[in-house]
C-alpha cells in the first residue's frame, strides 16, 4: 500500500476546504493560530514514517496529552486508578460540571477534564508540581525519542488565566475529597501537560506504543504491557472524543484522542500510530477537518478496528 500516496491524496482533497470549523478562542493564546493549516503524519510499527502538510508544525496538544497522563498514572497506582475515575462515556461536554455532582466528585473517564484533573492529582503524588510536570515532558520526549519536545508556558499561563471552569471543577473534586492536593498544584500540572507543544511526526512516534502491543518497535522502549495498551485503546475508542465519541467510531473506526488545540491523535492497532493537525474545530470541540482526513485515510488503507 503507497501510504505516501493515500496521504498526499487526502490533503490535496482538502486544501480547498481549509480553514473550516472554529479555533478554540476560550483559550486566548490558542485564539490566535492560524485556522488555514493541515498537517498529517503515519508512523508504522514496521518503521515506515509519512508526513504531508504542516507536519512539522508545531501545535497545542491539549487533551491528547490526557493518554499519556493516563499511561504514567496506570503506571504509578495500576488498577486502583478506577477507584478515582470511571471508564464509561460521559456523553456530555468535555468541561460539564453537571454530572459529577450526580457522581459524587467521580469523574465519568480519564478524558473529560474532571477525570484528567483527577489523574494529575495522582501523578502529583509525592512530588511537586514542578517535578511532576517535569516528569511528564521526560516521559513524552522517551515516547517520541525526541528532546526537542517542549512545553508552551505561554498557552499555559494562558490557560491559568482564564480556565475559571477547570478551577470550579477542581474544587468541587477537591469539595467531594477526590483531590489530595491543593487545586492550584493540581491545575498547574494540567494546564502544563496541555500545553506541550509537538508536530503530527513527533505526536505519532509518541503513541506507537499503542499500536505495536505497549512497546515502542523503532526504539525497543518497552512502555506498558500488551494488556495495558489495549485497555487504553478501549478506552480512546469510547471516550476519546468526548460528546464525540460515537460518531468518531462510526466514521473513522480507530481509537483516538483529540484535543481542542486541534490535533488528533489516532491508533490503527498492529499497524501504525497516525497524528493530525488542523486547528479549526466542530461543535463539540474536535477537528473538523482532522476527523474527515482520518476518515479518508480509514476507507482507504481499510484500517478501521471494525473491519474493511
Ligand atoms: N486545556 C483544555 C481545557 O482544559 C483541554 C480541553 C481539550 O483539549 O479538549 O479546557
Amino acid at each position: 500500500m503507497d501510504l505516501q500516496a493515500i496521504l498526499d491524496g487526502i490533503h490535496a482533497e482538502l486544501l480547498p476546504r481549509l480553514g473550516e470549523g472554529k479555533v478554540a478562542d476560550y483559550i486566548p493564546e490558542l485564539a490566535k493560530v492560524d485556522p488555514r493549516q493541515f498537517g498529517m503524519a503515519i508512523v508504522t510499527v514496521d518503521g515506515q514514517v509519512h508526513s504531508v502538510g504542516d507536519a512539522q508544525a508545531p501545535f497545542s496538544i491539549q487533551s491528547i496529552s490526557k493518554v499519556f497522563m493516563l499511561t504514567l498514572a496506570l503506571g504509578k497506582v495500576g488498577e486502583q486508578l478506577w477507584t478515582r475515575v470511571g471508564r464509561e462515556p460521559s456523553g456530555s461536554a468535555f468541561n460539564s460540571i453537571v454530572q459529577l455532582e450526580h457522581e459524587a466528585g467521580i469523574p465519568r473517564n480519564p478524558f473529560i477534564n474532571a477525570g484528567a484533573i483527577a489523574i494529575s492529582d495522582v501523578v502529583l503524588s509525592g512530588h511537586a508540581p514542578r517535578e511532576a510536570i517535569g516528569e511528564l515532558l521526560r516521559f513524552v520526549r522517551y515516547l517520541s525519542d525526541d528532546e526537542a519536545v517542549t512545553i508552551d508556558e505561554k498557552v499555559a499561563r494562558s490557560e491559568t488565566q482564564t480556565g475559571f471552569r477547570n478551577f470550579a471543577l477542581a474544587n468541587f473534586m477537591r469539595s467531594y475529597g477526590n483531590l489530595d492536593h491543593p487545586v492550584e498544584h493540581v491545575l498547574g500540572v494540567y494546564f502544563h501537560q496541555c500545553a506541550l507543544s509537538m508536530n503530527c511526526q513527533q505526536l505519532a512516534k509518541a503513541g506507537l506504543y499503542l499500536a505495536a502491543r505497549g512497546t515502542n518497535p523503532l526504539t525497543g522502549h518497552s512502555v506498558v504491557s500488551p494488556k495495558r495498551a489495549r485497555r487504553i485503546n478501549a478506552l480512546m475508542l469510547t471516550c476519546g472524543h468526548y460528546d464525540g465519541s460515537g460518531d468518531f467510531a462510526y466514521h473513522v473506526g480507530l481509537p483516538g484522542k483529540s484535543g481542542v488545540g486541534g490535533g488528533i491523535m489516532a491508533v490503527a492497532p498492529g499497524i501504525a500510530s497516525i497524528a493530525v493537525w488542523s486547528p479549526g474545530l466542530n461543535k463539540v470541540g474536535n477537528s473538523q477537518l482532522g476527523a474527515v482526513a482520518l476518515e479518508m485515510l480509514a476507507a482507504r488503507t481499510g484500517w478501521s478496528v471494525f473491519g474493511d
